[in-house]
């Protein structure tokens, strides 16, 4: 995860700290070598930026300069900064309602239907919730047979009805059956399409109006890079949702959407996904990502 830009920032670090005297010249070629690597890494200019400003005038106002150590108070500062730039402390998900009902919104592709199963996998392992998985896609009958083997998988009951060509109602009556049969967390999977067009936002934005679910979750394929911190725009403008979920972040990816994203739409990471596997799920804890990032 993130080699490339560990390996980056750890050069970018390590030369001001292999210096006998640190000047404001190595401080300042660091900063450069530091933003470098997180446009490297496929952040935003901007963000890019902003961030290594941020860092310089907390340098500046720790006085880095005159420090006895001042290599590894700089990598503390870039630290708490990454930190904060991923959203600071670890968000959990509103398990409030009766059901608690959390709608799955993102692109064809991304991961959500391999997120609700992980999900719901991960909250029927805590002991108290008996939850149901409901396929919402009336386009890809492919994608409700995936929930289906998802729940088969993971042992979590499936709701859907082929031939219904209304996903609200579907959402709607997955709800009352879950009400029904003593479940108390409902998961709902939708229809993504494979880039944004308007009759997917107006649909989403019908299944949230209609259901008002205590949670929405847009998931997002984090190897896709700025179009990942795009995408989550808009789909944010449209379901103002409450977190994210980034997906793929086992692969190849270079690491730019985990740290853009909070910073363009404000709302937490709050679970990535790192397999293709049910286990392959962890909470997001952006410093544990930070200390990750830098080694
Ligand atoms: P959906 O169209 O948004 O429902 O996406 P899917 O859940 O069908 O996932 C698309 C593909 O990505 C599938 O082949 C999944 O196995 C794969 N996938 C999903 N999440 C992850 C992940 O965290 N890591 C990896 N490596 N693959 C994933």
């Amino acid at each position: 995860m993130f080699n490339n830009l560990s390996e980056k920032l750890d050069k970018a670090l390590h030369v001001l700290k292999g210096h006998g005297s640190i000047t404001e010249v190595n401080v300042a070629e660091t900063l450069k070598e530091v933003r470098r690597a997180l446009l490297d890494a496929d952040v935003n200019f901007k963000i890019a930026k902003e961030f290594t400003n941020r860092v310089k005038e907390k340098a500046l106002g720790a006085n880095v300069l005159t420090t006895l150590q001042p290599g590894q108070l700089m990598v503390k500062i870039v630290k708490d900064e990454l930190t904060e730039l991923m959203g600071g402390d670890a968000t959990g998900i509103n398990l409030s309602g009766a059901p608690t009902v959390i709608l799955m919104s993102g692109l064809q592709g991304s991961g959500k239907t391999t997120f609700s199963g992980k999900l719901a996998n991960f909250l029927k392992s805590k002991k108290t919730k008996k939850p149901l998985l409901v396929a919402c896609d009336v386009y890809r009958p492919a994608a409700v047979d995936q929930l289906h083997v998802v729940g088969d998988q993971i042992k979590v009951d499936v709701y859907s009805d082929k031939g219904n060509t209304d996903p609200v109602a579907i959402a709607q009556a997955g709800i009352a059956h879950a009400k029904e049969n003593g479940h108390n967390v409902v998961i709902i999977d939708t229809a993504g399409r494979l880039a944004v067009d308007e009759a997917m936002m107006t649909e989403i934005s019908n299944i949230h109006t209609a259901i008002q679910p205590q949670e929405t979750l847009f998931v997002v394929d984090s190897m896709t890079g700025q179009d990942a911190v795009n995408t989550a725009k808009a789909f944010n403008d449209v379901l103002n949702f409450d977190g994210v979920i980034l997906t793929k972040l086992d692969g190849d990816t270079r690491g730019g959407a985990a740290i853009s994203i909070k910073s363009v739409v404000n709302k937490p990471i709050k679970f990535i996904g790192t397999g293709e596997k049910m286990e392959a799920i962890d909470i997001f804890y952006p410093s544990r990502m930070a200390d990750r990032i830098l080694g």
